[in-house]
């Protein structure tokens, strides 16, 4: 089935990416966006703002016979911004300036000037005019911040301008593999310019004829809480000799925050097997497989908590649990608040746990976590009450209570808590991140009624 699927490469620019300054937010997020519109992408490179590397880069991709190349960055006014003029020269295309363009951007540059002073009117119009700088025939999309993006095809080799393989697009899978070349797609480095932009590049002509022939794909995302990896992988092998046949489903399996992911993109033409799949991994993991339509524990904890409040009492997690559980727009509506009680004193000053508690289980005990669920609960007169206490690391563990061993304790509604713990695998940021994956399966059990 891949072999039918047009292929695509990104193109990551930027030395501050490239040294690692910053991470790149753009090379996942257009895989994503292209693997959802059935696209094969194949490779994400990061190069520095080098005209001569971006040039090196994009003739790789030729020569792997890309479809469609995306760029990110490398957009802007400034004399390292090359990107149009590199992909113009790769495409053979003459760089010209489109007045109309070059008017539009003064038009957003005029309010900003305004809101500037001392800034040289002669030196925005250069880089304004820079901006307007365009590969020949390309197709512009409208700026979101003040750079305008491309979509640029390869030039004819006769020299017209017109699209090598344009009136080929009957046979399938057009343009892979095409001497041409690919097709380039040319997209502002800031994130949230480019995902603005990139409906807008979808909708070209360009773009489409670049991935005509891309099969409609499906994707599904399942998961899993409270087994390994490895598990999954034993439960996949064992499928088609149980008859459930996986002929046609891509299926990627990550483990996230502490839990399995099961992402698998498929024709819609065969979902009865993607189907029947999901039923024999709910059959093999029932107790694990707790979302199959790709709602994650968050959203499920927000739906089960409708008309109740929650409040937290966290040590290790040091508020973690307070952020997560504010993560989504509306958790007002039934998330209470919070108390970081780190030190022994702060558990029982500010939320009541008996200093004999302490003294006799230790801080990190299911006895403390329960003290701190339900001192929560009371101190924000909440109906469910959360605590977490546990050995974050690296120092401080012992034999008896090792690094990694964390104590949670969901108290209500109603009668009754739900106390458990566990030992954490991972460094320190794991154990604090995964403790609140562990935090919310508490609740959301005892959400739906369980109890010690
Ligand atoms: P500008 O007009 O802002 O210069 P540009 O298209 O030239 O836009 P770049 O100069 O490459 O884009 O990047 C501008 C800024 O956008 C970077 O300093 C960085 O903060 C952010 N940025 C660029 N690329 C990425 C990326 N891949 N991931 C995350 N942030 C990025
Ligand atoms: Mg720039």
């Amino acid at each position: 089935m891949s072999s039918s699927r047009p292929r695509a490469g990104i193109l990551v620019t930027g030395t501050e990416v490239l040294t690692g300054i910053i991470s790149d937010r753009n090379g996942p997020w257009l895989s994503q966006q292209l693997a959802a519109l059935g696209v094969d992408v194949v490779v994400i490179e990061v190069v520095g703002d080098r005209p001569g590397e971006l040039l090196h880069a994009l003739e790789r991709m030729a020569a792997d016979e890309l479809a469609l190349v995306v760029t990110s960055g490398g957009l802007g006014p400034t004399a390292d911004d090359l990107t149009a003029e590199v992909v113009g020269r790769f495409a053979g295309r003459e760089m010209v300036l489109d007045v109309q363009l070059e008017q539009r951007i003064a038009e957003i540059l005029k309010p900003l000037m305004a809101r500037w002073h001392g800034v040289d009117p002669e030196a925005v119009r250069a880089s304004n005019r820079k901006q307007a700088v365009i590969p020949q025939g390309a197709t512009v999309l409208e700026p979101v911040g003040t750079a305008p993006g491309l979509v640029v095809e390869p030039a004819a080799a006769d020299g017209t301008g017109e699209r090598a393989r344009s009136g080929r697009a009957d046979t399938a899978a057009a343009g892979a593999g095409d001497a041409a070349g690919p097709t380039v797609v040319v997209l502002p480095g800031p994130p949230r310019e480019l995902q603005e932009m990139w409906p807008a590049a979808v909708e070209t002509d360009a773009f489409r004829r670049a991935i005509a022939g891309a099969p409609e794909y499906r994707q599904r995302i399942v998961r899993l809480f409270g087994i390994p990896e490895s598990e999954i992988a034993a439960t996949l092998r064992a499928a088609p000799q149980a008859g459930v046949a996986l002929d046609g489903l891509e299926i990627t399996t990550c483990l996230r925050r502490g839990e399995i992911e099961i992402a698998t993109r498929f024709d819609p033409a065969i979902a009865e097997r993607y189907e029947a799949l999901i039923e024999f991994i709910g059959q093999r993991h029932a107790g694990n497989l707790f979302s199959r339509d790709g709602s994650t524990i968050d959203q499920q904890v927000a739906e089960l908590l409708r008309g109740m409040m929650i409040a937290v009492a966290e040590s290790c997690t040091g508020g973690l649990m307070a952020a997560r559980l504010t993560e989504l727009p509306g958790s007002s509506a039934y998330f209470a608040g919070g108390i970081v009680a780190y030190s022994n004193e702060a558990k029982t000053a500010l939320v009541g746990v008996e200093p004999v508690l302490i003294e006799r289980h230790g801080a990190v005990s299911g006895e403390v976590a329960a003290a701190l669920a339900s001192g929560a609960r009371e101190r924000f007169s909440a109906s469910v009450g959360v605590g977490i206490t546990g050995i974050a690391g690296p120092g401080g563990g012992s034999e008896e209570k090792p690094v990694g061993l964390v104590c949670f304790s969901v108290a209500g509604p109603g009668q009754g808590y739900l106390t458990r713990s566990a030992k954490l695998p991972g460094d320190r940021a794991d154990v604090r991140d995964r403790s609140t994956t562990v935090a919310l399966h508490l609740v959301a059990r005892a959400l739906r009624g369980e109890r010690d």
